[in-house]
């Protein structure tokens, strides 16, 4: 039984007034913050005489529209790619909100033909299906046009340093890289020529303070340009660089929350500081914790130690999708389900804040380390 919008819409205008009558055993106010705007929305459970109806209502007050989950089409989907997949989709689908997958298919070098395909089918094999799908290079036109207007603007320069000389002068930057020392500011280029151009092409950035929280709460103000130098907007291989393309790519599919794995947070100020050089606006960030693999002494990222043709041959797709909910939290070990089945509960309250360190076993089994 599904009650129509416009009953659910009475019904919480009604909450708004009733809810201590309804208490806590019924419904869950929530209070969904953004910046000054405080929505009050609620998810819960009804009793209507035998049933039970499962209500999510943050879709009728939620200034949410769209999410997206956008991996890197240069190898198989592991755990790591599918719990991203699964909490930004679930983020998305517990508010009502559309959710949009966008291959990243950029990097010429690393994109091998069939990457693409396989990823849509593991993805699907896991029980996620997507409001939309795009492949990045089929923006290229419109990433070159955004390119174009800030060339005339006289913000994109040529840049002669190679990486050894970027990496010796510059400090290192909060991602890992290194800041870019403005060494070739000098070396505009042309609006005629700039097609053409065999260098990497830098964006001189504004030096400025931006104030900056995730909805997690944590703090990732900062000055992107000290503390990233001047980003590459196109590369030397031609293509359009991660962070350009993304950031002009959410904001024509008019994304506004973005959520993704905590090792992404740092750079996210960079990712600021472009929308507010070309004008558009910013999307929610949220970043979640992540499946981490133990290297000798060492706890890194899980990535492609196990793939999704592996755990295949071990698990069924809800048997996965339990399996990697329940390491964050979301559900008892041992549950087996589709990601659907989560999106009534689903609340970030619930997942688990730390990274979560997995052992893989011999017969490609997940389990949790210690
Ligand atoms: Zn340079």
């Amino acid at each position: 039984m599904e009650p129509d919008s416009s009953a659910l819409r009475a019904l919480f205008y009604g909450l708004g007034v009733h809810s201590s009558f309804f208490g806590a055993t019924f419904f869950r106010v929530k209070e969904i913050g953004r910046g000054s705007e405080q929505i009050l929305g609620f998810s819960g459970r009804v009793h209507s005489g035998n049933d039970t109806i499962a209500m999510t209502t943050e879709k009728l007050c939620s200034t949410y529209n769209r999410g997206r989950f956008a991996p890197s089409t240069t190898g198989r989907a592991h755990p790591g790619t599918l719990l991203a997949a699964l909490l930004c989709w679930l983020d998305a689908r517990h508010i009502g909100a559309e959710v949009i997958l966008r291959l990243e298919d950029l990097d010429r070098e690393r994109t091998k033909p069939g990457y693409v395909d396989q990823l849509e089918r593991d993805l699907a094999w896991f029980g996620l299906d997507w409001s939309a799908r795009t492949l990045q290079s089929d923006a290229r036109e419109r990433h070159g046009q955004a390119l174009d207007r800030l060339v005339r603007e006289g913000r994109v320069y040529g840049c002669d340093c190679s990486r050894a000389t970027v990496r010796a002068v510059g400090r290192p930057a909060p991602d890992g890289s290194h800041a870019y020392a403005g060494t070739c500011r000098a070396q505009r280029v042309r609006v005629d020529g700039w097609r053409d151009d065999p260098r990497p092409l830098r964006l001189h950035l504004d030096s400025r303070m931006i104030e900056l929280h995730d909805e997690s709460g944590e703090d990732l103000s900062g000055n992107a340009a000290k503390l990233f130098g001047d980003p590459i907007l196109r590369r030397r291989d031609g293509a359009f660089a991660y962070h350009f393309a993304s950031v002009l790519d959410d904001a024509s599919a008019g994304v506004d929350r973005v959520v993704r794995g905590r090792d992404l947070a740092p750079s996210t100020i960079l990712q600021v500081a472009l929308q507010q050089t070309l004008g558009l606006a910013t999307p929610r960030y949220r970043h979640h914790c992540l499946f981490l693999e133990r290297r000798g002494d060492k706890l890194s990222k899980l990535h492609g130690a196990v793939d999704v043709e592996t755990l295949r041959t071990r698990y069924s797709g809800e048997e996965l999708c339990g399996t990697l909910a329940s390491f964050v939290g979301l559900v008892s070990p041992g549950t087996s389900c589709r990601p659907v089945d989560l999106v009534a509960d689903f609340d970030w309250a619930r997942v688990c804040r730390g990274d979560v360190e997995l052992r893989i076993r011999e017969n490609g089994g997940l389990s949790l380390a210690g």
